[in-house]
């Protein structure tokens, strides 16, 4: 494992870090635990050192701080985990929240803790205002947070604001090869880095639209590039797929500490440790920055709606697959027409009697504002009727949609999601 030292503690990190949100999870939606430890299991053995959770990811903390228990592995491992601040109303809250965390993370001490998916400086502003910097300081000192900071998916601007703003040890940002110019992009990992601090990266492939999802003419790019061999002065690793071009491009970069995967099988934690051991700082030749260069540009001609999956908006109280629409919208674009009607019937449920089309949006508004890409859903979902359900298709599709809503089904689905208010939509923050 190739480790970088986080410039401002001088604590080794493997350059992967496991992100623990994409864990298998069962039929009926909880943590496949078993398989979850299979997974902490094998990246310990490949050396990954740093693993990161949340509060608001369901079931996450407790299923880690278990997988600790069973392993012995705690002290194995640098553990992060994000306070979810927006639900932060009084001072007292923050101690409910951090001694909940330590409670299910069956731990003394939170090695690396991050303010939740910030998007500007008005909300560190407001914690202030609630005291957490005197709180900070309290918690280091009795040995409760080694080192704090927050994950970002705001604008640029304010990212450099954000960064002034407090005495941070470290920050994660969204980061890869399509988002160089998006949210904090280059210009916030570089004044970042510029500032001393370490920089973690999560969307590496942009929830696996860089991977397997990646559209075939880009893909093809891939497969023709001359130089398909990653080497360096730690070995050399065959670049045969989407994702592992997009990690090294990641790594390839010297400002960052350490890049995190949501790895969902001990085979990915195996395939990424290989690359990850390769990839070191200025690891990419010309032409493979090249080859990169021109994926990028085929990429945004078929990245119209930028959505990653992460589900924060879900779910819908109108049932509709959000996240599946956008999906089968791109893909129209990435694979073809015909392979995004597809997607889409299937993300809709078409099939199954009661469908929930992009048709079905009321523009209740319950969903945008939990969206880390700041993605206008509403507006997003007329796009995606008018490509997939064009004329008579969506007239029709309409009809029986609405039949289904007149069963009832659309109340059923409502009280079925668990919508639990402003709180709800956080749960699948990073
Ligand atoms: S605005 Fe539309 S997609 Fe969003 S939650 Fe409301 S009905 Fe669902
Ligand atoms: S919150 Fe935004 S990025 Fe995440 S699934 Fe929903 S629309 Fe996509």
């Amino acid at each position: 494992m190739q480790y970088r030292t986080d410039p401002k503690s001088g604590e080794r990190i493997s350059a992967l870090g496991l992100g623990c949100m994409r864990f298998p999870r069962g039929v009926l939606g909880a943590i496949d635990q078993e398989a979850a430890e299979r997974i902490i299991a094998r990246a310990a053995e490949q050396g990954i050192n740093y693993l990161d959770t949340a509060y608001l990811y369901p079931g996450n903390e407790a299923c880690v701080g278990a997988a600790f228990e069973h392993l012995g592995l705690r002290d194995r491992f640098l553990i992060a985990t994000k306070l979810p601040h927006a639900s932060c109303k009084k001072a007292a809250d923050l101690d409910r929240y951090l001694d909940e965390q330590l409670k299910r993370l069956r731990t003394d001490r939170i090695d690396y803790y991050l303010m939740h998916n910030v998007t500007s400086p008005a909300q560190w502003e407001r914690l202030v205002g609630l005291g957490i910097e005197a709180w900070i300081a309290r918690q280091k000192e009795r040995g409760r947070i080694r080192r704090v900071g927050f994950s970002y998916h705001g604008s640029a601007g304010d990212f450099s604001t954000l960064l002034d703003a407090y005495d941070w040890d470290f920050c994660q940002i969204q980061y890869n090869y399509a988002n160089e110019t998006y949210q904090a992009g280059t210009a916030g990992l570089k004044a970042a880095a510029g500032r001393g601090l370490a920089v973690f990266i999560m969307e590496p492939l942009l929830g696996g639209r860089l991977a397997d999802k990646l559209p075939d003419r880009a893909r093809r790019v891939l497969d023709g590039a001359e130089e398909r061999v990653l080497a360096s002065a730690a070995g050399s690793v065959p670049l045969d797929a989407p994702a592992a071009w997009g990690l090294a491009w990641v790594w390839d970069h010297p400002e960052v500490t350490m890049l995190l995967s949501g790895m969902a099988s001990p085979a990915m934690v195996d395939d990424n440790a290989a690359i990850a051991q390769v990839a070191l700082p200025g690891c990419l030749s010309a032409g493979q920055r090249a080859a990169i260069g021109r994926v990028r540009e085929v990429f945004e001609q078929s990245n119209r709606v930028p959505c990653t999956g992460c589900n924060y908006c879900m779910p819908c109280p109108h049932g509709i697959n959000i996240p599946g629409c956008f999906a089968a919208y791109n893909a129209s674009y990435a694979h073809g027409w015909f392979t995004g009607v597809s997607q889409y019937f299937t993300a809709s449920a078409i099939r199954s009697g009661h469908p929930r089309l992009a048709s079905n949006c009321v523009r209740c508004g319950a969903c945008a504002r939990h969206c880390p890409q700041h993605i206008e859903i509403p507006d997003r979902l007329v796009d995606v009727r008018r490509r997939l359900t064009p004329g008579p298709v969506g007239a029709i599709l309409s009809r029986i949609a609405g039949r289904a809503d007149d069963t009832g089904s659309g109340r059923g689905a409502a009280a079925s999601s668990g919508r639990g208010g402003a709180s709800r939509g956080q749960g699948r923050e990073c």
